[in-house]
Order: C-alpha cells, then sequence, then structure tokens
C-alpha cells in the first residue's frame, strides 16, 4: 500500500487543545488556528510524540480523512511543511521540531561548579533600580501600589531610609564598565537624598543608559534643588497622576522640558483619565509621552476594555521561533532587571522576597534568581495557559497579572 508521510518544518510551532491546533510558521511569522476534531488532534500527538522526525506517516486512506484536509491544506500551502508520497523502502528525513535550549543556558551555567558564574551572571543584568531613599513628605493614595505594578517612586519598604552611595558604588564596581547595565534612580522624594549632588555626578560617569524617574510632586522642588545641575547624559521621567490639572502643568512642565530631556509617563486608572491626558498632550504639543494603567482594585472593566487580550490581538501579531523560545525560557519584563531598595537589599521584582543585598555578589544574586526566584523565569506555566494554544505567543506574565489576582488577561479564558 502507498505510504506517504506528512512532515513539518522545523520552523514550524505546533500546539493544541480539546478544540483548536495552532500552526505558527516562524519564517512568515504568520499564525493558522484550525478547528480541531478528535482525529485531527490524534495526528497532532502522533507528530509532536514522533522523537525521530517532526513528521507522520500517513496511508491513501489517511490522507482523504476530511478531518485532516484543513490542516494539511494550511500546512502546505504555508509552506509551513507537506506531504510526500514514500517510495519504496526509502526512510523518512530526519527534521527535529523547534525546542527550546535549556533555559538560555542558565541551568547549564548554574550547576557548573568548575567555574565561577559570577562572569556570566554580570552579561545577564540587564537594568538595575536603585531607590536611593524612601522619604517623602507627601501622602499619595495609591503609593504602596504603583511601584508593584511599574517603575515609580514610593515610601514603601519599612522606616526611613537611604542607601549609602559608598555600598551603591562598591556593588557597581562589581561591572564590567565597558558593558555596564542600564542605571534607573527612583526615590522616595529624591530631593530628600542627603548625597544627591554626589550621588548624580556618580551616576553620571557611569557608561550606560541612565534614567531619573520623579512625580510630577517631587518637580518643583527638583527643579529648585537640582537646577541646572542635573547631567544631561540622565533622562528624565516624570509619572503624572490622573489628578494633574492644566494649571499644574502650564506651571511646572514648560520649566522642565526646558531644562532636561523628558518623559512624560501619564498614569491612567479609567477611559476618560486616558482621553483627558491625550488631550492635555495633544493641547500642550507634549512630545514624549506615555500611559501607564494602574489597577486600582475597583477598574476591571477598564483592564479588559483596554489591557486584556483578544484572539484577534494574539492572532495577528508575527512571531519569530526566537520570540516563542524567550516565552518558553523566561519572562521578558523582569529577566535581567534588579532594584536595590532603600535597606540594602535586592530583589528581582517588588513583588517578591530579597535575593540578596549590596554586598551579595553578581554571581550569587544571579544563582539565588535562578534556584529560589519567583520572577525571572515566570512564565505562562499556571491554568489556564498552560492548556491554552496561545501559552507560548501571549507575553510572560507582567505584574498586573499579580496586582489583579488573575493569571490570564485575556478574552479566550473569562
Ligand atoms: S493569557 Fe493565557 S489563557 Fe489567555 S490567551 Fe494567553 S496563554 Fe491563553
Amino acid at each position: 500500500m502507498t505510504k506517504y508521510m506528512l512532515y513539518l518544518e522545523p520552523y514550524t510551532f505546533l500546539k493544541r487543545d480539546e478544540e483548536k491546533v495552532l500552526i505558527v510558521n516562524t519564517l512568515s511569522g504568520k499564525c493558522f488556528v484550525v478547528n480541531a476534531f478528535v482525529e485531527l488532534n490524534q495526528l497532532v500527538d502522533r507528530i509532536q510524540t514522533n522523537e525521530k522526525s517532526y513528521s507522520v506517516q500517513l496511508d491513501a486512506s489517511e490522507i482523504e480523512n476530511s478531518q485532516y484536509s484543513e490542516f494539511i491544506s494550511i500546512v502546505r500551502s504555508t509552506y509551513s511543511g507537506d506531504v510526500v508520497k514514500l517510495e519504496g523502502q526509502s526512510l523518512p528525513p530526519v527534521i527535529l521540531p523547534p525546542r527550546v535550549n535549556n533555559r538560555l543556558d542558565i541551568a547549564k551555567l548554574s550547576n557548573n561548579k568548575d567555574r565561577s558564574i559570577g562572569d556570566e551572571a554580570k552579561d545577564y543584568i540587564q537594568e538595575v533600580t536603585v531607590v536611593l531613599t524612601n522619604k517623602c513628605s507627601f501622602d499619595c493614595t495609591d503609593c504602596s501600589k504603583h511601584y508593584r505594578q511599574f517603575a515609580a517612586c514610593t515610601k514603601a519598604f519599612g522606616d526611613l531610609m537611604e542607601l549609602s552611595l559608598g555600598q551603591v558604588k562598591k556593588f557597581f564596581k562589581q561591572f564590567n564598565p565597558q558593558r555596564h547595565p542600564a542605571v534607573a534612580i527612583i526615590g522616595g522624594d529624591i530631593t530628600q537624598y542627603s548625597e544627591l549632588t554626589d550621588a548624580l555626578l556618580y551616576f553620571a560617569s557611569i557608561n550606560a543608559k541612565k534614567s531619573l524617574l520623579l512625580h510630577a510632586n517631587h518637580i518643583q522642588r527638583f527643579v529648585n534643588s537640582v537646577g541646572n545641575n542635573m547631567p544631561s547624559s540622565i533622562s528624565l521621567k516624570v509619572n503624572i497622576p490622573p489628578d494633574c490639572t492644566e494649571p499644574f502643568f502650564l506651571e511646572f512642565v514648560p520649566r522642565l522640558i526646558a531644562q532636561y530631556e523628558v518623559m512624560l509617563q501619564f498614569i491612567v486608572e479609567s477611559e476618560k483619565d486616558f482621553l483627558k491626558a491625550n488631550a492635555l498632550a495633544n493641547k500642550l504639543e507634549l512630545e514624549n509621552v506615555s500611559f501607564k494603567p494602574f489597577f486600582n482594585g475597583h477598574n476591571f472593566e477598564f483592564f479588559t476594555n483596554q489591557v486584556f487580550l483578544s484572539h484577534d490581538d494574539i492572532i495577528c501579531e508575527r512571531y519569530s521561533k526566537n520570540d516563542i523560545f524567550l516565552r518558553q525560557s523566561i519572562n521578558s519584563y523582569d529577566f535581567g532587571k534588579i532594584t536595590i531598595i532603600p535597606n540594602g537589599e535586592i530583589v528581582a521584582n517588588p513583588n517578591f522576597g530579597s535575593i540578596g543585598d549590596v554586598s551579595t555578589s553578581i554571581g550569587d544574586l544571579y544563582a539565588n534568581e535562578v534556584e529560589n526566584g519567583k520572577s525571572w523565569f515566570r512564565t505562562r506555566t499556571e491554568q489556564p495557559c498552560n492548556n491554552c494554544v496561545y501559552q507560548w505567543l501571549c507575553p510572560s506574565p507582567s505584574n498586573y497579572e499579580l496586582a489583579i489576582g488573575k493569571p490570564n488577561l485575556c478574552h479566550i479564558f473569562e
């Protein structure tokens, strides 16, 4: 009897659930979804469990099976694979499915006892956030919540404290000056940091991207106390809460923009906040503007309307093999980022516990996060994502999932 082989190309990613089969051609980046039936699911399982090749042998009657027709037609028409006749005793070609290596070789690195992981670990650190102080004289309503969702100043972290600049310098000395991670400077109210002038000079001397983040409430004090002494190599970001009014903007923002390179980040809690902020930005012809949704505990509907992903949002994107591998291996929001909090402890994400302190070596911090941490490798392995065909297409879980207390921010599983 004539035999056929249905094979998939090594750049084709395949995943199924009970209702759908997802085919991603990572060369074109396009996704295709086929309705699943029992027999089609069995066929997909046969392909995926074939250890020797990314393929399955079919006889002539199976090729004609109507449950397979849409799947085979899409595979062939999108060059994601093909069906070939197997002549005589010829062996099917060996094709390997796309499989991620072991966590970007990370496990290998941390298990290798013969060498220090310090040097390699330093290359993985991409950004260090330094919370110089948690002192501040304002009492913003959501001070203890903003910083858990996005970069923001905070009075959290216990008693009023500030980091010793000497300790910070010592910590940063571990990095190769030619491959220094980016540095983000935050408070509290940064102007209350007792070594601010020296700190700015020190950070300016680092050969890396540097930014300093203020709250709108701190602008006036910042302009008065730092004035023209802000090094031009440090860019400024300002978080603007929804209650900021136009007169406030007219008074302070033009002065700020005239002096510094500034990104204005509007915190938005509703569609109304978004429209207001957008109108203000247009009216004042502000250029460097971004919007940060904030979950305040009562605006779930705003998130479902504006932040949650739909089937079309996911399927319309283009995905490379690397995009999928990265989503399978690491949390792309957190990986390589650490935050030094004012008591000297270091966290990989402010929502999780400490992985060391300023006196810990980079290698040990790295090993602590790899072995016990909860941030860098937080991927979509929880229900319902682990049973969803889009598991490795959706972005990594963000801090919003933690704030909302829901592992999936999508309309696929409401
Ligand atoms: S968030 Fe989770 S459940 Fe929703 S589409 Fe993405 S992977 Fe699926």
